[in-house]
């Protein structure tokens, strides 16, 4: 049986020809090559393409001569002459192997393995490709998704549950002190619908109390209670109450002043921006106060905002909350809430976050992102980024520093 003159993909039985041609890239290369081929009448069954510092590696899958669609044919020896004559022709050099069908279909098991290096070493590469393959999965395809401000490479990766790569993986970053984020492959990931993030060393690089407390004179006494906190040691409404309490008698006009003093996380802008292009909402759900998350809300466009209120009466804050408290259980609610208003599924939310009180609100997400978390929090986390730049979140959902900087230039 032939393949002649069907539209169907060739069986495994079916003989294929592997043209592969390397060297520096120009114009033209791709349809060179192809319009070579197209005089023996083959078909193109797989066609991939990378570029690396001006070199180019194109591989062309194609029935063997004669079993394609179209006219023209000739034998599998002269096609050969013809592409290394072509090749040589345009400087490049030329490899054609003889084999049958295609590849085999993709394992079960399908992940993006996505790992950040700020510099990326070839020993941490080495390691975390090693303990893809002694998990028993197989890296079918590699892309850079990044090379600014960190080197991002993505790694597709089939034939291992994405529970255990992860599981695996993350011992292997812990080690190495790298980021490796392991997320499930599928429609799902490049767009998610709604993105929640913890404000205070979240979203942006401070600890909205301690600027507080810092007006207060007891910047030293929050700072001890906040740290315990968010290392799980201390009950975060407990915690809370006695730091807002350290601020009783405060103007009114140290809330303007500590929301100038706030400084957004690097690439909070860029996220935002990106996640919003993609039609996506976001959010931010805090333990701190509206007094500034508002703020952020207007400014940042963000679609949805909670944190709790500090009580000012006659001009002075009074050390209380008013309200109901956003602690770890409320950011985990708050989440769903958002999700339900936006009608989103939990599955296509991402939530980010750095806090011990993050961690009910990153697992009740479709993906949980521990960002520059304490290790608590980053070894419960779905998965964790450690370098200080909150753009580095596109990447593991797949979206390229290119693609977002070709969004900017035509905004
Ligand atoms: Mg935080």
């Amino acid at each position: 049986m032939t393949l002649a003159h069907t539209a169907e993909a060739p069986g495994e039985d079916a003989p294929t020809l592997l043209v592969k041609i390397f060297g520096k890239d120009r114009p033209g290369l791709t349809a060179g090559l192809l319009r070579t081929l197209a005089g023996f009448a083959v078909d193109v069954v797989d066609l991939e393409q990378v570029v690396t510092r001006g070199r180019i590696t194109l591989c062309a899958l194609v029935t063997a001569p004669g079993q394609g669609q179209g006219q023209a044919a000739g034998t599998e020896g002269e096609l050969r002459a013809t592409v290394h004559s072509w090749a040589e022709s345009v400087g490049l050099q030329a490899e054609i192997i003889s084999g049958m069908g295609d590849n085999p279909a993709r394992g079960v098991g399908r992940s993006h393995v996505t790992v950040l290096g700020n510099p990326l070493t070839a020993e941490v590469t080495a390691a975390i490709a090693a303990r893809i393959t002694a998990a028993g999965g197989n890296i079918d395809r590699i892309n850079r998704l990044a090379k600014y401000p960190v080197t991002a490479v993505e790694f597709d990766v089939s034939g291992v549950p994405t529970e255990q790569l992860r599981t695996e993986l993350a011992t292997e970053a812990a080690a190495r002190s790298v980021d490796v984020a392991v997320v499930a492959s599928g429609l799902q990931r490049r767009a998610p619908r709604l993105v929640v993030m913890d404000v205070d060393s979240t979203l942006i690089r401070d600890e909205v109390i301690e600027l507080f407390a810092a007006h207060a004179g007891c910047e030293e006494q929050v700072a001890a209670v906040t740290a315990a906190a968010m290392r799980g040691e201390l009950d975060f409404e407990e915690s809370l109450h006695a730091r807002v309490a350290l601020l009783a008698g405060l103007d009114e006009s140290v809330v303007d002043k500590v929301r100038a003093e706030v400084t957004l996380t690097p690439g909070a802008r860029t996220l935002i921006r990106t996640l919003k292009r993609l039609g996506c909402q976001v959010g931010v759900v805090s333990g701190g106060f509206t007094q500034v998350t508002d703020g952020l809300q207007e400014h940042l466009g963000l679609d949805f905002a909670a944190a709790n209120t500090l009580e000012i009466v006659e001009g002075k804050l009074t050390g209380r909350v008013t309200g109901p408290i956003v602690d770890r259980p409320a950011k985990a609610r708050l989440l769903r809430a958002f999700a339900a208003r936006a009608g989103v599924p939990l599955s296509r939310t991402v939530a980010i976050g750095d806090g011990a009180n993050d961690l009910d609100m990153l697992n009740a997400a479709g993906l949980g992102v521990a960002f520059n978390a304490k290790p608590l929090v980053r070894e419960a986390a779905h998965t964790a980024v450690t370098v200080p730049f909150l753009d580095t979140v596109l990447y593991l959902l797949g979206i390229t520093r290119e693609e977002v900087e070709a969004a900017d230039a035509q905004g």
